[in-house]
């Protein structure tokens, strides 16, 4: 692999690792972020727990990495913890590698958009293959061919809705936008 690639498929592997050792997968998410209206005094402890929960967690680093690349915290509020970092904190570290971290979220810009590009025409390929096209199977066959075009379909779609869903959270509008 070159380096050039090793750079565009980091971010899943970054991923992929906090995905399978984080301390925190059975955990509240609530724990991380301070509620619009909590106190100053109830944040606290909440926080000193989510940094604690972090402390010694595996894939420590890489979460701050992802962390960073997603654009987590404000240099201007305390409102959440991730990777065992306050949001100023998080803020800080992305102004301290600003240029390393441009570099990194183009790379992951780039990475998903050629994942898109190749998700989008399978789908559409997919959707204009007729699954009748081959009958020597029969009618049952046809019904089985059509249920698993369309189990395909379901699943193009629905990796190319995760890419775009992650595209939104990072970019500020909501899962849900
Ligand atoms: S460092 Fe903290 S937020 Fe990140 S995966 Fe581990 S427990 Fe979760």
């Amino acid at each position: 692999m070159t380096s050039t690639q090793a750079r565009h498929t980091r971010r899943a592997v970054l991923q992929s690792a906090v995905d399978a050792g984080s301390r925190c997968a059975t955990a509240d998410p609530d724990l991380f972020f301070r509620a619009d209206d909590e106190g100053l005094a109830a944040w606290r402890a909440r926080r000193t727990e989510a940094i604690s929960l972090c402390t010694g967690c595996p894939v420590r680093a890489a979460c701050e990495e992802l962390a960073l690349r997603d654009g987590d915290g404000r240099p201007d509020a305390d409102e959440m913890v991730r990777a065992g970092l306050t949001g100023r904190e998080l803020a800080a570290g992305r102004a301290a590698h600003a240029e390393r971290l441009a570099a990194a979220v183009d790379a992951d810009r780039d990475t998903e958009g050629r994942q898109l590009d190749t998700l989008t025409t399978r789908l559409h390929t997919e959707a204009g293959t007729n699954p009748d096209s081959n009958r020597n199977g029969g009618v049952r066959s046809m019904a089985a061919r059509t249920a698993a075009q369309n189990d395909r379909l379901i699943a193009l779609a629905a990796q190319i809705r995760q890419i775009r869903t992650d595209r939104r959270a990072r970019a500020g509008w909501g899962v849900a936008a």
